[in-house]
């Protein structure tokens, strides 16, 4: 099967770096500059990159501690900046003030210290090397769950200030989409599913609906049920810890035969639309604490979650309904009419989504479910290209969909592309 390889750059944070680190990381980058200026200074001789190597190579390697990859890069650099410069008026030979050093899989290893913290150990010559501590904050977990999905990196590039960008690679098979409809789920505490049915050919809404709208209800009724028993046998009555401990198994029960149960109604729309199916994947958020997971903590908190999703897959497999799991990535906040991304959230009513830019105010189980629907068409045709999804109309104003894919997916707001931007970190 042919496929295709989607690049990402994530930029990891460094630990603040010893003062001998940062004399070295100091030694290094001015080292690199000196190697660029030097071929700089003979660009304007040269006609091709090959011919920039030949003018430059041999007196390099004799006055520089640089190994002869890295003085390939930064020749690569400098022609690349060389074009880049002639082609919007600059002359050539313009000199740079900051660099970023590209390192193949010789010059850096990734590796953890005795106490388990990330690093990332730099050769910056023959047998010479140091380490950058790595940050585990959010950058580096985003980093870390790429690796988990079989994102690999085989070089990466040094920033000035220690920061380290690394390049991603994924290869992905050239996916058909056989399906031209997709069911988009938004899980949800009021209603255990809101779904979506979206013509992908028509670009068009099919049919809204909602599953399983008894189940919160009941949920509550057994919370403070649960919670009144308890009292009670906190006080030592023998009765109410037995009827506490029949509660929670009709419970389990309940929850587990009406997700099990929604599951299978959902599985039988997708069957009768021929349908695939799209939920958000939420599994990575299990447990984490912090205001950036607080709505998927409290979605987990509240319902069934685990249950219901464990119930779709495996019918989904039975059946032989392909399953897609969108990135959670504003799915709730995204307005459908005009693609604007709002808090969302009416004040006067949390079931409501009320977007600023437009107006528009709808139900936001529905509008979830159908963000869910869009985006998954969105990541399985990213591969191919976003212009491709110009087809894509969720009504007669035009609609910025990217809105709905990572930043770093689509352009690179986080992101240092040597392709483009061959020296410099977009970052500052
Ligand atoms: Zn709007």
């Amino acid at each position: 099967m042919t496929g295709k390889t989607v690049r990402k750059c994530i930029v990891l944070n460094n630990l603040d770096l010893t003062s001998k680190k940062s004399e070295v990381l100091d030694r290094f980058t001015s080292e690199y500059m000196r190697v660029l200026d030097a071929h700089l200074l003979q660009l304007p001789l040269a006609d091709s990159s090959v011919n920039l190597h030949h003018l430059t190579y041999s007196g390099i390697r004799k006055t520089s501690f640089l190994p002869s990859d890295i003085v390939q890069e930064a020749r690569k650099d400098a022609w690349k900046q060389g074009k880049y410069f002639e082609g919007n008026g600059f002359t050539k030979g313009t000199d740079f003030k900051r660099c970023s050093i590209r390192l193949n899989k010789r010059w850096f290893r990734f590796i953890k210290t005795d106490r388990g913290n990330p690093c990332f150990k730099i050769t910056y010559s023959p047998r010479k090397s140091y380490v950058i501590p790595v940050q585990t904050d959010r950058q580096y977990e985003r980093f870390n769950s790429f690796l988990n999905d079989g994102w690999t990196f085989d070089n990466i590039s040094l920033l000035s200030d220690g920061k380290i960008s690394i390049v991603l690679e994924k290869e992905f098979p050239e996916q058909e989409i056989g399906q031209r409809y997709v069911i988009g789920i938004d899980i949800g505490s009021s209603t255990l599913a809101a779904v979506t049915v979206f013509d992908s050919l028509e670009g068009r809404v099919v049919r809204q609906l909602y599953f399983g709208r008894d189940v919160a209800k009941h949920q509550r009724r057994f919370i403070k049920r649960r919670a009144y028993l308890k009292s009670l046998a906190d006080k030592g009555s023998r009765r109410a810890k037995k009827s506490l401990r029949k509660l929670r198994n009709n419970q389990r029960n309940f929850v587990k035969t009406r997700s099990g149960q929604v599951a299978k109604e959902i599985i039988n729309l997708a069957k009768s639309y021929d349908a695939y199916i799209s939920v958000e994947k939420l599994k990575n958020v299990r447990g984490k604490k912090g205001k950036f997971n607080r709505k998927a903590n409290q979605k987990i908190g509240k319902i069934p979650y685990g249950k219901f999703n464990q119930f779709l897959k495996s019918n989904c497999e039975m059946f032989r309904i392909p399953l897609h799991e969108v990135d959670a990535y504003h799915t709730s906040r995204w307005c459908s009419r005009c693609g604007a991304v709002n808090k969302g959230h009416s004040s006067m009513n949390y079931a409501l989504y009320k977007c600023k830019s437009c107006g528009q105010t709808v139900n936001s189980d529905k509008k979830a479910s159908l963000a869910v629907a869009v985006k998954s068409l969105l990541e399985r045709n990213k591969t191919h290209s976003l212009t491709n999804l110009g087809s894509i109309q969720i009504s007669s104003r035009r609609v910025p969909v990217n809105a709905l894919l990572r930043s770093d997916v689509v352009g690179n707001v986080v992101a240092v592309q040597h392709d483009y931007q061959p020296m410099e970190s977009s970052l500052r």
